[in-house]
């Protein structure tokens, strides 16, 4: 007989948690299914071990700039082993932590792989389960090419797996997460290599940011190759990696070559025929703005619905779907629009709303840009003088701002609150209105002319 739940979520990672951890709070009776460690990938191979690595490559940034304060450093060295050590133990710690935090909140823990059996139940090693609602949450994983030799490169799970500094690395991929796997290695001492399979890093951001990050990797040492595709990876007698690419070119000597050239979602293994939900060609499952799937009873949440990619998006999407179905509120919902998302790149970027290309495209001539460069007071002294940069996108006589784009030191903890006030639908007058914090970079954004 199958066990009998309000709520069943497929996948303990951002979006399964969220929507089972609000449910219970309403007095549903719940259940996540995970078949790896808890916390999906944002815990184990995404956003936390990240960020920790990113902060030893700005200490590192730092520790070059501390001559031109000052300090005189001499025989600081860097242990790689030992940082992934004491991550690796900060994760295991937040999976233990969530163990605890599920049976505190009488949420059940089911351990293995879900597969559809009907619309209403699943099955896992062999135990049958049922429930009203099924919120499929089950992620992606990183896409590894057909290139002959492709697997003898890794992808950002590898990374996290690396016992040593690579000395020399390739990374292929010019979204977010090749950005930030090359700025942190190149920062903690890889000699660091970019493939582009087009011109651009970050296609998808606006212009000012990737031509400033780009002359800032430039900058900081980071070879970048536009319109550069790999055709083969071989293993050389010496153990290097020799790439050969499709425009002729062969690279040789690199010990490591790391694919971040996008993600999967993790779909193939859940027999969504038996549930009758469809998915799209890339296996993304399209959901309304309820996050309901095709199917009564079933929604998706998170990575696996295609949209903005980010762990804060699968857990405002899942609390959003627990309050709806169990907290009384019908029409509450996510509006996927003005996500604010920040790049850990070096320097990072803080991004919210439209570029402006895009706003050019929908409000034409309306569109009124503001923008400034300027060396950041913490660089004044620096020999390295990294740039900051920053966008408002303003529409109409009013000037509301549609845009809000930011690459600087800083960047990263700027934005939430800009997020705040664009979403609530300020203008340029209310920055303009708002007194400025001095001395910081962020009082430029309520300062433009
Ligand atoms: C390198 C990297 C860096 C990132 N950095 C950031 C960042 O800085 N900020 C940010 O907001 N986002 C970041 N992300 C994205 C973020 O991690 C994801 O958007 C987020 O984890 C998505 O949550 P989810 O619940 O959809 O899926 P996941 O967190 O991937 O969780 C899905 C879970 O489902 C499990 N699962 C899959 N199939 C099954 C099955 N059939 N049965 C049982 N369990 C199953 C998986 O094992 C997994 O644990 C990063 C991602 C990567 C890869």
């Amino acid at each position: 007989m199958a066990r009998q739940y309000d709520l069943i979520a497929i996948g303990a990672g951002s979006g399964g948690l969220s929507v089972a951890e609000r449910a219970a709070r309403y007095g549903a009776r719940c259940a996540v299914v995970e078949k790896g460690p808890l916390g999906g990938t944002c815990v184990n191979v995404g956003c936390v071990p990240k960020k920790v690595m990113w902060f030893a490559a700005s200490i590192a940034h730092t520790l070059e700039d501390a001559p031109a304060y000052g300090f005189s450093l001499a025989g600081q060295q860097f242990d790689w082993a030992r940082l992934k050590a004491a991550r690796d133990a900060y994760v295991h710690g937040i999976n233990d932590w969530y163990h605890t935090y599920l049976a505190d909140s009488d949420i059940a823990e089911i351990v293995g792989e879900a597969r559809f059996v009907d619309p209403h139940t699943i099955e896992v090693a062999g135990q049958r389960y049922s429930a009203d609602h099924i919120v499929i949450a089950p992620g992606g994983a990183p896409l590894v090419p057909d290139t002959p030799g492709a697997e003898l490169g890794i992808t950002s799970d590898g990374f996290f797996e690396l016992e040593q500094l690579p000395r020399r690395v390739a990374v292929v991929g010019s979204g977010y997460i090749a950005v930030e796997l090359a700025g942190m290695l190149n920062a903690l001492g890889s000699d660091v290599t970019m493939l582009l399979r087009r011109e651009h890093l970050l296609r998808r951001f606006d212009a000012m940011l990737r031509e400033n990050l780009t002359e800032e990797m430039f900058g900081d040492g980071i070879d970048i190759l536009a319109r550069t595709q790999v055709r083969q990876l071989s293993r050389e007698d010496d153990g290097t990696l020799s790439l050969d690419c499709e425009n002729g070119q062969r690279l040789e000597g690199f010990d490591q070559l790391i694919w971040a050239i996008g993600r999967y979602p993790l779909t193939a293994a859940l027999n969504l025929e038996a549930a009758g939900v469809a998915c799209d060609e890339q296996g993304y499952i399209p959901v309304d703005k309820f996050q309901q799937t095709g199917v009564e009873g079933i929604y998706a949440v998170g990575d696996v619905t295609g949209r903005a990619q980010l762990t804060p998006v699968a857990i405002a999407a899942g609390r959003r779907l627990a309050d709806r179905l169990f907290g009384g509120t019908a029409e509450r919902h996510l509006p996927y629009e003005n996500i604010p998302t920040v790049v850990f790149s070096h320097p990072p970027i803080g991004t919210v709303g439209l570029t402006e290309s895009e706003a050019r495209d929908l409000h034409g001539e309306a569109v009124k840009v503001y923008q400034t460069r300027f060396t950041a007071m913490y660089n004044a002294l620096t020999e390295r003088k990294q740039k900051t940069a920053m966008k408002l996108v303003t529409v109409g006589a009013r000037e509301k701002v549609v845009g809000c784009h930011v690459i600087g030191p800083g960047a990263d903890e700027m934005l939430q609150g800009f997020a705040v006030a664009i979403r609530m639908g300020a203008t340029k007058k209310d920055l303009d209105d708002t007194v400025a914090i001095h001395p910081t970079s962020a009082e430029e954004l309520v300062t433009m002319r």
